[in-house]
């Protein structure tokens, strides 16, 4: 029989699984990361890719447990999302990133861009346009030097989210579409959003210079994003040839291993501090 959990969320008692057991347990030490400091953010760098300029840097989350170690984003984040706990997650890892990017000026360091990663559960709540306005507020960091990434399924399966990126664009704040080209093909939604930026999925560009079909879909992402005069940025590369490939066909950044893995911010400062 379906129980209803202490926190609002439901399980099946009896016949708690093995797997149960352990997500149960990963549930319980997730919604106390945050407070025991054990959340915090790799930065990935964002290059164009003829002059090796950083224009910018993914924000990613990363949770060290002291017992489990270090947990992936594919692991926790849909956790999070199941049990609301994205929200607590996603505001701090809002705030913390806009703070870097003010820590890393202080420091000397200019990042042009923060790109920080939205999940459907943030549109649910209706106050996240209030939310990164106080964000911003509170760090002082330009809403233009924001970037937030969202996938194309959540903009088509929110209800509500076409309105609030609206509202998030008014504010000044910029958008990417994540993993572009493997949600849902209705591009109708492109012309009728104010969104700046394409990022091509990394399968598309795992296989490019030896599939014939990603290669096809690259190329046409790259010309779509010029004839709607968006920027393209390709993730996930992680060779010269690949880099090559994109340069070749008009696409000028890139983000991936070939240039940086995911740095702490200390890493990054070293590496990119004049
Ligand atoms: P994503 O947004 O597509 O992020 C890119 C992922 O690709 C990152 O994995 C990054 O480390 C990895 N990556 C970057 N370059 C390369 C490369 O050259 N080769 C390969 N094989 N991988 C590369 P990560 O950090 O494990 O994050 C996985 C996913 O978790 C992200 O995919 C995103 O969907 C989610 N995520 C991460 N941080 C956050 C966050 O703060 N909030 C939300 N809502 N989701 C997040
Ligand atoms: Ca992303
Ligand atoms: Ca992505
Ligand atoms: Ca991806």
């Amino acid at each position: 029989a379906k129980a209803r959990g202490r926190n609002g969320y439901s399980f099946y008692a009896p016949s708690m699984t093995g797997e149960g057991v352990e997500r149960l347990r990963l549930e319980t030490f997730l919604r106390r990361s945050i407070e025991k400091e054990e959340i915090f953010l790799n930065y990935q760098p964002q290059v164009q890719i003829d002059t090796g300029r950083l224009v910018g840097v993914e924000a990613l989350v990363r949770w060290n447990h002291p017992e489990l170690g270090l947990i992936p984003p594919i692991r926790f984040i849909p956790l999070a999302e199941d049990t609301g706990f994205i929200n607590q997650l996603g505001k701090w890892v809002l705030h913390e990133a806009c703070r870097q990017m003010v820590r890393w000026q202080e420091a000397g360091l200019h990042v042009p861009k923060i790109a920080v990663n939205l999940s459907a559960k943030q549109f649910e709540r209706g106050s996240i346009v209030n939310m990164v306005a106080d964000i911003l507020r509170e760090t002082g960091l330009e809403p233009q030097r924001l970037q937030l990434e969202v996938t194309e399924s959540v903009i088509m399966n929110t209800g509500d989210a076409m309105v609030f990126i609206n509202d998030l664009h008014s504010i000044g704040v910029a958008l990417a579409i994540d993993d572009f080209g493997t949600g849902y093909s209705s591009l109708a939604y492109l012309k009728q959003l104010p969104v700046q930026t394409l990022k091509i999925d990394r399968s598309f560009i795992k296989d490019i210079s030896t599939d014939v079909n990603d290669e096809a879909i690259a190329i046409a992402i790259i010309q779509l994003g010029k004839s709607m005069n968006l920027s393209v940025i390709a993730e996930g590369v992680e060779t010269e040839e690949q880099a090559g490939f994109l340069l070749r066909h008009g696409c000028n950044l890139a983000q991936g291993y070939y240039y940086s893995r995911p740095l702490t911010a200390g890493d990054m400062l070293a590496r990119w501090q004049k």
